[in-house]
């Protein structure tokens, strides 16, 4: 095997090297591609449209922001995360696992740790053998700005 691999994947720091990532993925370090990573890693989460929004102001089509976002996801770097039935939002592959907290009231998503699912999914795999896919985990509640009145 001469596939080189470098155990450079620990945690995600502040500031991750985009244009490893790219390089990682095999692709060219090209403006739209490290303007679109650049931007998702800001925004944590968003839209296509969202993400055309922000792109444009840089100049760059909305046409290849849309096109850069399909291959990134064809590659690996980003993922598609359904926080909402009628949105579809995009996240960088590379971050570390988390939990999306999506609170219905004012839309606001928060990220906390995957590992917080595993004792309920392994508690599910042991009594049924069901196996969750934890892949895009999304719960949907009240965050504790609107949660006064809750409870
Ligand atoms: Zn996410
Ligand atoms: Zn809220």
């Amino acid at each position: 095997v001469t596939g080189e691999r470098r155990g450079t994947a620990t945690r995600a720091p502040d500031r991750p090297d985009v244009k490893g990532l790219l390089r990682a993925a095999g692709l060219r370090a090209t403006a739209p591609r490290l303007h679109l990573l650049q931007t998702l890693l800001d925004l944590h989460h968003a839209t296509a449209d969202e993400l055309a929004r922000a792109i444009t102001d840089e100049g760059i089509a909305v046409s290849t922001v849309y096109r850069t976002l399909e291959h990134l996801e064809r590659v690996g770097v980003v993922r598609q995360v359904a926080l909402a039935a009628d949105r579809r939002s995009y996240h960088v592959t590379m971050l570390a696992d988390h939990l999306h907290l999506r609170c219905t009231r004012c839309d606001r998503v928060t990220e906390v740790d995957a590992a917080l699912l595993t004792t309920l999914t392994s508690a599910i795999e042991d009594q049924t053998g069901f196996r969750v896919d934890t892949a895009y985990p999304v719960l949907t509640g009240v965050c504790n700005h609107c949660g006064d009145r809750v409870g």
